[in-house]
C-alpha cells in the first residue's frame, strides 16, 4: 500500500489513457493519490476525479506559476475546502524561478493561501523554488504551524528543512531523489525523521530513474519509494507503511477504512 500525495491526473498529458494510468497505479500497489489543483479554474475537473474514483483526494488552489488566472479569496477556498473530498489547500507557495519581476502578488497569493488553511484547518500543500527565504518567512508570519502542510517536491537544503519540520511541516520526496545529480538532496533525505516523510510523483512531471525523461504517473511513485527505503536502510514495506500513516495523519484521512476502499 502506498500512497502518492501529489500529482496532476486532470492535466492534458492524461486526456487519452487516463483509466490505463488508474489501472497501472492499482496494479503496481499504488493505492490512493492525492490530485493538486492549480488554478480555480481547472478545479472542478480535479474534484470530479475525487469524486469518481474514492481512492483519489482532491486540493484547491492556485499554482504561483499561474500569473494570469482568477485571483481566489480566503473565502472563495475555503467554500472550496468545504467538499468533503478536498483535504487540503494548494498548491500554493512562491516560485523565483520560473518568473522574475515583481513577483508581489504571488506572495499576497501565497499569504491567502496560508489564512484559508488556517481558517479551514486544512494542511498546505507548498511549492518553493527559489525562494525559501521568503517561503519560510511567510509561513512564518502567517502562522502556518497552525495547519501544518507538506514542502511538496522538495529539493532545498537541510537548513530550510529544519525550518520546516520545526514548523511541523511534512517534507515531500519526488523523483527527483533519484536523479544522479542529487547528492545532496539524497543527504537531506537520511536526517528527516521517518515520521515526517512523504513521497510523490508530480505526474507528468519529474519522472524517476528508472522511468526519467517519460511521463510520469503515479505507478511510477513505486520506484521512488523503493529508492529511499535502501538509502534509509529500511524495508519496503515498512516504508510504504510509514509514509502511509504520515498521509493519513497530516490529511486526516484513513485508508484502511472500508468506505476508503478501491472502487
Ligand atoms: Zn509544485
Ligand atoms: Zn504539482
Amino acid at each position: 500500500m502506498l500512497i502518492d500525495s501529489h500529482c496532476h491526473l486532470d492535466f492534458p498529458e492524461f486526456h487519452n489513457d487516463r483509466g490505463q494510468v488508474l489501472e497501472r497505479m492499482q496494479a503496481a500497489g499504488v493505492t490512493h493519490a492525492l490530485c493538486i489543483s492549480v488554478n480555480l479554474e481547472e478545479f472542478p475537473a480535479v474534484v470530479a476525479l475525487a469524486e469518481t474514483h474514492c481512492n483519489l483526494w482532491a486540493t484547491c488552489g492556485i499554482h504561483p506559476d499561474y500569473p494570469d488566472v482568477r485571483e481566489a479569496s480566503i473565502r472563495d477556498l475555503v467554500e472550496a475546502a468545504a467538499h468533503p473530498r478536498v483535504i487540503g489547500i494548494g498548491e500554493t507557495g512562491l516560485d523565483y524561478f520560473r518568473l522574475q519581476g515583481d513577483l508581489a502578488w504571488q506572495r499576497s497569493r501565497f499569504r491567502t493561501h496560508v489564512r484559508a488553511a488556517r481558517s479551514c484547518a486544512k494542511p498546505l500543500i507548498v511549492h518553493t523554488r527559489a525562494a525559501s527565504a521568503d517561503t519560510l518567512a511567510i509561513l512564518r508570519e502567517e502562522e502556518a504551524s497552525e495547519c501544518g502542510g507538506v514542502m511538496h517536491c522538495f529539493t532545498e537544503d537541510w537548513d530550510t528543512a529544519r525550518v520546516c519540520l520545526d514548523l511541523g511541516f511534512y517534507i515531500s520526496f519526488s523523483g527527483i531523489v533519484t536523479f544522479k545529480s542529487a547528492a545532496s538532496l539524497r543527504e537531506v533525505a537520511r536526517r528527516v525523521p521517518h515520521d515526517r516523510i512523504l513521497v510523490e510523483t508530480d505526474a507528468p512531471y519529474l519522472a524517476p530513474v528508472p522511468q526519467r525523461g517519460k511521463r510520469n504517473e503515479p505507478a511510477f511513485v513505486t520506484y521512488t519509494a523503493a529508492f529511499l527505503a535502501t538509502l534509509l536502510k529500511i524495508e519496503a514495506e515498512e516504508f510504504e507503511a510509514l509514509t502511509t500513516r504520515n498521509f493519513e495523519r497530516l490529511f486526516g484521512v484513513s485508508v484502511a477504512a472500508p468506505q476508503s476502499g478501491v472502487s
